[in-house]
């Protein structure tokens, strides 16, 4: 049986991941406009894989008979300054779910949720990726620096994900 505790932090967590999910699409939004179409593509794939962890938890809470309660987005900033800038946020942001879903997997264990272990596990090793991914992508871009030439390359890279 799901707990009320349980219920809330999940509803949160459902809440985190629609915002990631907006955020990484302002993000590709800018960088389309800036002309790096492919880096706009990797974020916006980024964002619809923030919309499954959204839906995964979703589906979690009803398959256990708890009642899912979405919450308000905060506006993401429309501006993000360099590509190297972009990435620094996008890795911060997964930073940040990280923590999230550690303290997560901390209050199910502490309130003995069994079922819902699996489940944060499956995020935690995500996040893993969801880390090395974005620290790849950044590091190739702080890599080309103010270079145009570099960056359009990085561009058509990024098309391919
Ligand atoms: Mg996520």
């Amino acid at each position: 049986m799901l707990n009320t505790k349980m219920e809330a932090a999940l509803n949160d967590q459902i809440a985190a991941e629609f915002s990631a999910a907006y955020v990484y699409l302002a993000m590709s939004a800018y960088c389309e406009s800036k002309g790096f179409p492919g880096t706009a593509h990797w974020l916006k794939k980024q964002s619809s894989e923030e919309l499954e962890h959204a839906m995964k938890i979703y589906e979690h809470l009803h398959d256990r008979g708890g009642k899912v309660s979405l919450q308000a987005i905060p506006q993401p900033a429309v501006e993000y300054g360099t590509m190297a800038e972009v990435f620094e946020h996008v890795l911060k942001h997964e930073q940040k779910v990280t923590r999230l879903i550690h303290n997560l997997y901390d209050l199910a264990v502490a309130e003995k949720d069994h079922a819902a272990i699996p489940m944060l596990q499956w995020f935690i090793e995500e996040q893993i990726e969801e880390e090395k991914s974005a620290t790849d992508v950044l590091t190739m871009v702080q890599m080309a620096g103010t270079s145009n030439n570099t960056m359009i390359y990085i561009d058509h890279k990024l098309a391919k994900r």
